[in-house]
């Protein structure tokens, strides 16, 4: 039971720190924000980077009662390996001809569909199984990516899928949709799109259909329009405590942490002489006699070369920033004279409550979003679980239970605020 303690003192070249506890609150968080609908906790690509199946149940502890994948291989992997408690839905929409319809009716997953040929293959499958679909009709409303055009598209696929329904193939569970611009709060697109909604969802309700649940909301709208609320949100980012954009608000408007915090051992540290090129192509020049230290983290461990000259890491107290070019395995940062020892802790990215850079810092330098920030952190950096036990420092839950709404950060100890101090350009 103390493997978590022996990773987290364990020497390690590199770890993401995923604090399960963060991750609950937030879950608590957001069905507080949004007290008429039900939590879909996202955990497509492998929870962000943060790691599917812990994550997926420390989201259903915080009072998720639906996980959401984009595709089904990994809600299948969600289904065989998570042990999540009964009656816990799990869907998945980004479906390819060829299935795998047949274990997704046999999984019980929900499955999206958003045209003609899709649900043929999935009432192919159910006749085959014998057991009808739960499936999910997809509308675009505006997004223009998949889901079915309003209008005679729409008509067919509501018309098939009914008849289907009577023959016993599929239940309707669901009727969805996804915006385009949420993170734009006030983009005149968010509007058109509601509306569309509402029309297809009541067009579709009128030719019969009694759906479990009908939803639109990502994390932006279910941050910024209650309107948009309905049955379910579907939550990925907000899940992971960051904000889906600066326009939306910081994390901490929100009441939400972030879970990630990337650390690295530093490997090296050296004093060098003014006018010493620094990583490939020489784009760092030191500016006098200095230290360097060396930071062994790549683009191959998902730090973006895009931060090159940018990237931001707490060492020694003081924010450094990487010097010259991000390299496959490693970069370096100017330590301006300081001496510390190899070893120190370098922190990437975090909270941002101990004076280190956050994930929306290290997008910003690389001119990305901070989704791809920490869902690009590779496998070659191991994922350490902390606060992994319900209930410590705080009122949790265990599986099956039903939790109550606790909104807000209220779990584990968390050392707030810090004077460290931002430093270093
Ligand atoms: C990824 C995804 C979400 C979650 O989006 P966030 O902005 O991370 O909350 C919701 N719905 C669909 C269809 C998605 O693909």
């Amino acid at each position: 039971m103390n493997e978590t303690a022996t990773q987290l003192t364990a020497p390690l070249r590199a770890r993401a720190e995923i604090d399960l506890g963060a991750l609950r609150a937030n879950v608590r968080a957001l069905r507080a924000l949004a007290p008429g609908a039900a939590v879909m906790a996202v955990v497509k690509a492998d929870a962000y980077g943060h790691g599917a199946v812990p994550c997926a149940r420390a989201a259903v502890e915080g009072g998720a009662t639906w996980l959401g994948t984009a595709t089904p291989q990994e809600a299948l992997d969600l289904r065989a390996r998570a042990g999540l408690p009964d009656g816990v839905r799990i869907m998945c929409w980004l479906w390819t001809p060829g299935g795998p319809w047949r274990e997704a009716i046999e999984a019980d997953l929900d499955v999206s569909v958003s045209g003609m040929w899709a649900l043929e293959e999935v009432t192919d499958a159910a006749r085959a199984v014998g057991l009808p679909a739960r499936v999910q009709l997809k509308a675009d409303t505006g997004l223009g990516r998949s889901g079915c055009q309003p209008g005679d598209d729409w008509a067919e696929l509501v018309g098939a899928a009914l008849r289907a329904e009577s023959d016993g193939l599929l239940r309707i569970t669901g009727l969805w949709s996804h915006l385009a611009c949420a993170d734009e709060p006030g983009h005149p697109s968010i509007d058109a799109q509601l509306v569309l909604f509402r029309e297809m969802v009541a067009y579709a309700e009128e030719r019969g259909v009694r759906a479990e649940v009908r939803h639109i909301a990502n994390s932006p709208a279910t941050l910024t329009r209650s309107d948009a609320h309905f049955d379910l949100v579907r939550t990925g980012i907000a899940v992971y405590g960051i904000s889906p954009s600066p326009e939306v608000g910081s994390s901490a408007d929100f009441g939400l942490r972030p879970v990630m915090s990337l650390k690295a051992s530093v490997a090296l540290v050296k004093q060098v002489p003014g006018g010493h090129g620094v990583s490939y192509g020489h784009h760092y020049v030191t500016p006098g006699v200095t230290t360097l230290g060396l930071i062994p983290v790549g683009y191959a461990d998902g730090i973006p070369r895009h931060a090159s000259g940018t990237g931001p890491v707490l060492v020694g107290g003081k924010w450094r920033t990487v010097a010259g070019r991000v390299a496959m395995d490693q970069f370096v940062v100017d330590l301006g004279g300081d001496e510390l020892e190899a070893g120190a802790e370098a922190i990437l990215f975090g909270a941002g409550d101990h004076g280190e850079p956050t994930a929306e810092d290290w997008a910003q330098a690389a001119g990305t979003i901070a989704y791809e920030i920490v869902t690009r952190i590779g496998t070659r950096v191991p994922r350490v679980y902390v606060n992994e036990v319900v209930g410590e420092g705080g009122p949790g839950v265990g599986p099956g239970v039903v939790p109550e709404i606790i909104p807000g950060y209220e779990g584990d100890d968390v050392a707030q605020g810090s004077d460290v101090k931002r430093s270093g350009t």
